[in-house]
């Protein structure tokens, strides 16, 4: 199985995948209308929003919160 490697979900389905294309490492939820990948600012600003809203929890703990959990991420590694 297949883990979206810019937020982490997994993808069992091809509905999970952007333009139902399986060649993609990651997920429809990351991908822009066209398929491209979204950047990570992008993809920090949906999940600091999920966060706050799910846990209600103060914007600035959600962003920092969703930091942390999007560099564990394979598209967001710091690269040496
Ligand atoms: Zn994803």
């Amino acid at each position: 199985m297949k883990m979206c490697i810019a937020c982490g979900m997994p993808m069992m389905a091809i509905a999970d995948y952007p333009l139902l294309d399986m060649s993609k490492r990651y997920c429809k939820h990351c991908a822009h209308k066209d398929g491209t990948m979204k950047t990570f600012n992008e993809k920090w600003h949906e999940v600091t929003l999920q966060y706050a809203k799910n846990y209600n929890i103060d914007n600035a703990i959600a962003k920092q919160t969703a930091y942390i959990i999007l560099k564990k991420l394979p598209a967001w590694k710091p690269r040496y």
